[in-house]
């Protein structure tokens, strides 16, 4: 019995009706699903997403944001088994799935916490520091990060039917971006069951969600300015999808991740029996062999000095033939079929395109033993290692990605020859370099970082903790110039910035500091009645200010403070040693001794809601403090920010001032003070 699939439109399901087409399973070529989005108003669902969606999820903080995903995270992890059985059909390995489901499930709890620890609990984000734009300190100007009021549509690649989904969704929600989700056709019906579930965990406020199954019809004639199109798979589509008249002509944001020739590179120094080449060989083997090297971070080009040629072909034939290939379901198959027959057909164009400038030297496109499994019903295909003897002159292994368990090994000479080889790939996603020597290190890094979105350095001391080369992880950038598609996705909070919109304000410093919930100098600093540590942090407000009375620093303060601490630096002990220092004119007193007793000034002794000093920000020493000069300090509430129920952090700008007002010291104090018992 086939799957119908249902598309998931305007809160509703709706049943595929007409010109239905077949889904066949990857291993035995049954129909697993049935698709058809025939019918459906795309025109309809981009409204629904933009007057229902939006506003509700815009109507909460980044925190409440944050927590649906957490929710969310929780309710799918409970659920994987159902999934796990279906991407079974796609092709998918044990191993293959724990990336998809579990690693896509991951992403989600990842980006939960960085909404609940990076981003504030409000509806906007201030990026960077206020700007001075006039001398006299009245005219200032913020950026700020605000909700785009569009739709966040997701076209994605058949290879990671939850991942693809989640690793997209996961930011656009938490920036308050209402999602349309199309999978693509040969795996829709894992995305679907998955999406299903979120439906049904009812934790996603109604309009948030959408889910295409089938084709996107017209779809992008619908999108605007304000909405966001990101996309995953080919290259001929992302060129398609990018010059689609309404995407062109009203700028829509458009994020492609494509193709990737991606390379892992020996170092020079990595010889047979050093750690890293063990490592080297290890990493090829799984990058070909997971998701049956349908994946657009799959090491596709390897390259190795020309004299340990030979060594890493015979290792890299060696571990490749103890991979077994077969049914994923059974135990003991380390890699499954290719996600269907069409794919397979594909994969082996692919391969005699390279191999016009590559020899085959292991594995057979054609032939291969399947365990549980049959060839001629099923998509399988082994590893098949080419080798191409002169690649600078080659054009294809560096351009034709074959999307299965495929890679040719190339010979280098030196270290610029394996840059400009890497470079041919003209962008890639990722790339591996093997080595533990300090130059080759270098050299390589600096070589190639202009043509990736990551760079893997991989050697004895970090091997086992890495994450390895094929893994994007949800606080790196995923993405990378030119063929790989020119974009960035994930990069922790990053990605969630494609979904806002940045807009620099600029006005009085009152009506930026109130924009931004954040005191800047200029703004009004009310002197408060009661000392502001007297007060709970909900009865703080920004703005809030205590001048200290002066305290005169003395030359005993100074020798005190050096005994006492064993700071006895010539600055602060040597009159003659102090005088030829051009920062000096003499002796002065410590900056920690002006920091110490600024804290004896503005301290309030009592015990009360201020509970404890958790550090100092952007400390700068401005003036030095010559023995016999005053001292005072302005503490002023910066910014508040609501950590748990019991207490909050405060932000205070604390500037310290000579007798002549001249700053001496600035810097911010981090406090946590108990919030108002309800
Ligand atoms: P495609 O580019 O064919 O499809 C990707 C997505 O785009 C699918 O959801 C597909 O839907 C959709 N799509 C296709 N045509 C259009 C269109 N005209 N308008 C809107 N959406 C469209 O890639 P595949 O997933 O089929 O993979 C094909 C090749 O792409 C692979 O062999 C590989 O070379 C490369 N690839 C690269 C990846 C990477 O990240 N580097 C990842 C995956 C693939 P539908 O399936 O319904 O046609």
């Amino acid at each position: 019995m086939s799957i119908l699939l249902d598309s998931y439109v305007k809160d509703r399901w709706i049943a595929p009706s007409t010109r239905l087409v077949d889904i066949p399973s990857a291993i035995d070529g049954h129909t697993v699903a049935r698709i058809s989005s025939l019918g459906l108003d795309f025109g309809e669902m981009v409204h629904h997403a933009r007057t229902v969606g939006g506003p509700a999820l815009r109507a909460l903080t980044f925190h409440q944001r944050a927590d649906l995903l957490r929710a969310l995270a929780e309710y799918l992890n409970a659920r994987k088994e159902p999934l796990y059985a279906l991407a079974a059909d796609t092709g998918a390995t044990k191993r293959d799935n724990a990336i998809d489901i579990d690693g896509g499930i991951g992403t989600l709890f990842a980006y939960a916490s960085r909404g609940r620890r990076e981003l504030p609990s409000e509806r906007f984000v201030v990026e960077g520091p206020t700007e001075s734009l006039s001398k006299g300190g009245n005219f200032v100007g913020a950026h700020v990060l605000t909700a785009l009021r569009g739709v966040a549509v997701h076209i994605n690649a058949f290879n990671f039917p939850c991942w693809g989904t989640l690793e997209k969704l996961a930011p656009a929600l938490l920036a308050g971006l209402p999602v349309i989700t199309k999978p693509a056709t040969q795996t829709t019906y894992v995305t679907q069951a998955m999406v299903r579930s979120i439906i049904e965990s009812g934790i996603l406020p109604p309009g948030t969600l959408q889910l295409i199954c089938g084709s996107p019809g017209d779809l992008l004639d619908h999108l605007g300015g304000q909405d966001v199109l990101s996309f995953t798979g080919s290259l001929e589509t992302s060129e398609k999808l990018r010059n689609h008249p309404a995407v062109s002509r009203n700028a829509v944001r458009f994020i492609a991740e494509r193709d990737s020739l991606n390379a892992a590179v020996l170092g020079p120094d990595a010889a047979f029996g050093t750690p890293e080449f063990d490592l080297f060989v290890k990493e090829v083997v799984r990058e070909m062999t997971v998701k049956a090297g349908q994946k657009c971070t799959a090491i596709r080009r390897i390259l190795v000095p020309r004299a340990l040629e030979g060594a890493a072909l015979d290792a890299l034939q060696t571990q490749l033939s103890t991979v077994t290939l077969g049914d994923p379901r059974l135990d003991g198959v380390h890699m499954g079929p290719l996600v269907g027959l069409t794919q397979r057909d594909a994969v082996r164009k692919r391969i005699a395109e390279i191999a016009r400038e590559a020899e085959v030297v292991y594995g057979d496109p054609e032939k291969a033993d399947v365990l549980g499994g049959d060839i001629r019903v099923g998509a399988f295909m082994g590893p098949v290692l080419l080798r191409c003897g002169r690649p600078r002159e080659a054009r294809h292994v560096h351009a034709t990605e074959a999307f299965g368990p495929v890679a040719t090994v190339m010979p280098y000479d030196d270290l610029d020859e394996a840059v400009s080889l890497v470079a041919k790939g003209e962008g890639s996603l990722v790339a591996s370099v093997f080595t533990y020597d300090e130059a080759s290190a270098d050299a390589l890094i600096s070589g190639i970082a202009p043509f990736h979105g990551r760079v893997l350095v991989l050697d004895r001391d970090c091997a086992k903790e890495s994450t390895g080369h094929g893994s994007p992880l949800p606080g790196l950038v995923h993405g990378g110039p030119g063929r790989a598609g020119g974009s960035e996705e994930l990069g922790g909070l990053r990605a969630v910035y494609h979904g806002m919109q940045r807009t620099a304000v600029q006005g009085s410093p009152r009506r930026i500091a109130a924009l931004t919930r954040a005191w800047i100098k200029g703004a009004p600093a009310p002197v408060s009645m009661s000392h502001p540590f007297t007060r709970d942090y909900d009865a703080l407000a920004v703005g809030d200010t205590v001048w200290t009375h002066a305290r005169t620093i003395t030359l005993e303060d100074i020798e005190h403070f050096a005994q006492f601490t064993g700071d006895t630096f010539y600055a602060h002990m040597d009159e003659e040693a102090a005088k030829a220092n051009p920062f000096f004119p003499g002796r002065v007193a410590h900056g920690y001794l002006v920091l110490s007793f600024a804290a004896g000034l503005f301290v309030d002794p009592a015990p009360g809601p201020l509970l404890a000093n958790i550090g100092l920000d952007n400390l700068r020493f401005l003036k030095p403090v010559c023995p016999g000069e005053e001292i005072r300090v302005r503490l002023t509430v910066k910014q508040k920010q609501a950590r748990k129920s019991e207490y909050g952090e405060v932000r205070w700008d604390a500037e310290v001032f000579n007798q002549q007002d001249e700053t001496v010291a600035r810097y911010d104090l981090l406090t946590m003070s108990a919030r108002r018992r309800t």
